[in-house]
């Protein structure tokens, strides 16, 4: 099986970033800045966060993370996104999901002007991205689409199943994908025989958000997975939707070499993630600023 590594095609990403970033330096433009808002201290989104403030760091982007408290309130939340609007140094805002329960997320969501949003979850920008031809893409999706590329896998004609319809991932990624000439199936947890359907696949992404839900045997033999998904374990292991077998498991070499070509968890689509994200945010501030 061949490991569709994430962290060579957010590298090549990053070179691309970098590249750009020379030339804005050597016309005297000022570099991107992305602002997070993070409500709260969920542990996982602290993580995420981090993440991408190490990202800005190291692609030399000027980032901030404002801190709010979990009981902040929704018309706080949306001045302080008003007041990141109407910042002129301000490229990409970001407001890491998921929001404490008493905030509705759509609402707040809304609030961050389209030529901000770098997350790409503003209802303008999913239908600019339907459309087709928009500048920000989502990010999750957007990666995936990276993934391809990068390991010159053709979509052109292909038989693609995605299994998981959220805003996030599943229905971008189904729009992406049919934009890149796939022939594309959706499904979800309603779906009547998902086991039987998603064997004629020879394409398969998989973000369901259910640790370990399928193996590989699930699906066609020399198949490529795209997983998704990530959890973390009671013993802090990092996890995926589709299961990973150990080379001491009775099943280790059959799971292994059923699939063509597969993203580890960690290290498949997360790292795209982010440099699509930093991608997004120089993207936003070309088309705001002019350059
Ligand atoms: P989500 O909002 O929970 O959506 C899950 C989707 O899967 C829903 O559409 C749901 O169907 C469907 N589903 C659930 N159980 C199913 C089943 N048994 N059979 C078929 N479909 C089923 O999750 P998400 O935000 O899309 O995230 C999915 C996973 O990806 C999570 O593990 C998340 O942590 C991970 N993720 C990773 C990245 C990254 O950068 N690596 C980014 C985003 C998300 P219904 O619509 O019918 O409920």
């Amino acid at each position: 099986m061949i490991e569709l590594k994430g962290q060579a095609v957010s590298l090549h990403i990053q070179n691309e970033i970098l590249h750009t970033l020379q030339e804005w330096k050597i016309k005297g433009i000022a570099l991107p800045q992305l602002t997070v808002i993070l409500v709260g201290e969920d542990p996982a989104s602290e993580v995420y966060v981090g993440h991408k403030v190490k990202m800005c760091e190291k692609l030399g982007f000027q980032s901030k993370v404002l801190r709010l408290n979990e009981n902040t309130q929704a018309h706080e939340l949306k001045s302080v996104i008003q007041t990141l609007n109407e910042n002129v140094d301000i490229d990409g805002i970001l407001v890491q999901l998921p929001l404490p329960k008493h905030l509705n997320e759509r609402e707040i969501l809304e609030t961050i002007s389209p030529l901000k949003d770098v997350d790409c979850l503003t209802q303008t920008n999913i239908g600019a991205m339907v459309v087709g031809g928009s500048v920000i893409q989502p990010c999750t999706p957007s990666g995936i689409i990276e993934i391809f590329k990068f390991y010159q896998i053709s979509l052109q004609g292909k038989k693609v199943a995605v299994i998981g319809r959220s805003l996030i991932v599943g229905t971008p990624l189904v729009h992406l994908l049919s934009q890149q000439n796939a022939t594309v199936t959706l499904y979800h947890s309603k779906s009547e025989n998902l086991f039987d359907e998603i064997k004629q696949f020879d394409i398969v992404c998989v973000a369901v958000g259910r640790s370990e839900y399928f193996k590989p045997t699930d699906f066609k033999k020399d198949c490529i997975l795209i997983d998704v998904g990530i959890h973390r374990s009671a013993d802090h292991q990092l996890t995926g939707d589709i299961k990973k077998f150990q080379s001491d498991d009775a099943e280790f070499e059959l799971q292994n070499s059923w699939v063509k070509a597969k993203t580890p968890v960690p290290g498949g689509v997360g790292p795209t993630t982010i440099a699509m994200l930093m991608k997004n945010t120089i993207s936003a501030a070309k088309k705001r600023r002019n350059i």
